[in-house]
């Protein structure tokens, strides 16, 4: 007779492999499945910003000026495919609603006890896997080029004194004080003390997969698109054979939407697509912790491979060819504020972002189907929120007190 597990989560990036973990150590007989080794997909490729101290989500511009400086698409923070417009239109429309200020301050507020979460989950899941030799405890920098930028922010930065986040506000010399190596072709800086960074988003969900595995987890290669429903659970078809477990959880990232069409569901689930390429820094320069050149729209990283410069976003198909403008242009910016040497890989690296309108993610149980949940749609802050997310899903499983509200994440909250 073939074994029942407790629980199967499809999926093994941040988000899988975080409530494997979560729901492994709770006791729960758990099987963890990936087409690939675990942390390989976006969750490899970001920033690396454990944004602890996040409160706006990341908004589409309203003012016409701006937008119609993205219509021309040849900006660093945007590019878009115009054969993907007709396709995406309506998500995009959303996402314009959703970008209001009113809006952007509804979700700030209704996400903060998520995002409070994330350095103190990290943390737990770092010593428990000894992945703490990637952690940097130095926070993040926001650059701002121009002073009105800076100024802009202090609706923010007075939001943040009233959730007590650590954001300090600092002159061009006391951020050179900070990132010596840094040239100083900027205003000054937001410095985001309630962040802390890695030097390896791939390797920290591979150390929590290891975690896993460790601690009696089982992972097996598959495809997730084989789940079933069937009596008594759910039911999968892996290379070691069929696997099934009476509880399932889609954590598939900017693939969710494959398989819960499956099952009746549809969700908004956009992409926000965005690239990476390392450099080698010239000469003896080095940053001791990430940081963004807002004014323009990148993010430079110092992380085990090299200065990994990260772009904004790219609105196209989720697997149209890639199309990695923003890399050349933001490595052309960067050059007057950090000395990049030669590029260590050929081409940049592709990620997907996995987005909703609202930039919330979808959590919580599938409405039409006992026993099958939904953790995915993490858009900018998936690395972010992947540990606080499992340890919520863990707790809901099991029916434990909720370490956080799910109610704002609900699949149904679009009708
Ligand atoms: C350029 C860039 C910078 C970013 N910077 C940051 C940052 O600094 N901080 C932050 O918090 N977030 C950041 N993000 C966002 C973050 O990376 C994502 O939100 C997060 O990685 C999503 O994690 P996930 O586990 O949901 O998805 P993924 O990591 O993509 O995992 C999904 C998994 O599903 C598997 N899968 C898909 N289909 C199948 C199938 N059919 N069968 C089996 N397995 C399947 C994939 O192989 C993959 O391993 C950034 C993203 C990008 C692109």
């Amino acid at each position: 007779m073939s074994t029942i597990h407790d629980v199967l989560v499809l999926g093994a990036g941040m988000v899988g492999v975080s409530t494997a973990l979560h729901a492994r150590r709770r006791g729960l007989d758990v099987v963890l499945l990936d087409r690939r080794e675990p942390g390989e997909e976006t969750s490899y490729g970001n920033s690396g910003v454990i944004d602890g101290g996040n409160l706006y989500p990341v908004a589409m511009p309203r003012d016409l000026p701006t937008l119609f400086q993205h219509a021309l698409n040849g900006q660093t923070a945007s590019h878009y495919h115009v054969s993907a417009l007709p396709k995406v239109a309506s998500w995009m429309l959303d996402y314009w609603r959703w970008s209001a200020p009113a809006k952007l301050e509804e979700t700030a507020r209704v996400m903060r006890p998520f995002f409070a979460q994330a350095v103190e989950t990290h943390r737990e899941l770092a010593a428990l896997s000894g992945a703490e030799r990637y952690f940097r405890q130095t926070g993040w920098l926001e650059l701002y080029r121009r002073p009105e930028s800076l100024a802009a922010q202090e609706p923010r930065l007075a939001l943040s004194r009233e959730f007590g986040i650590d954001n300090v506000k600092l002159s061009r010399e006391e951020t050179l004080e900070l990132e010596p190596h840094l040239k100083p072709a900027f205003a000054g800086s937001i410095w985001c003390r309630q962040a802390e960074t890695v030097s390896s988003p791939g390797g920290v969900t591979k150390a929590y997969a290891a975690a896993f595995v460790a601690g009696g987890g089982r992972f097996v290669i598959g495809d997730a698109l084989t789940l079933t429903s069937v009596e008594g659970g759910y039911a999968v078809e892996t290379g070691e054979g069929r696997i099934m477990a009476r509880q399932a959880v889609i954590a598939l990232g900017p693939w969710a939407s494959d398989l819960i069409g499956r099952f009746g569901y549809r969700a908004p689930l956009g992409v926000k697509r965005g690239y990476h390429r390392h450099y080698q820094p010239k000469g003896n320069g080095f940053l001791n912790r990430q940081v963004c050149d807002e004014d323009v729209g990148y993010v430079l990283c110092p992380m085990d491979q090299g200065i990994r410069l990260t772009t904004g976003v790219e609105i196209a198909e989720r697997d149209a060819p890639k199309t990695p403008v923003q890399v050349d242009r933001a490595f052309k910016a960067a050059g007057d504020l950090f000395d990049l040497g030669e590029p260590v890989e050929a081409v940049p690296w592709m990620g997907r972002r996995p987005a909703t309108p609202d930039s919330r993610p979808i959590l919580g149980p599938a409405p039409r189907h006992e026993g099958l949940w939904f953790a995915f749609g993490h858009g900018h802050w998936g690395f972010t929120l992947g540990p606080a997310t499992g340890r919520a899903l863990a707790a809901a499983m099991l029916g434990e007190p909720m370490p956080l509200d799910l109610s704002p994440y609900k699949i149904d909250r679009w009708g």
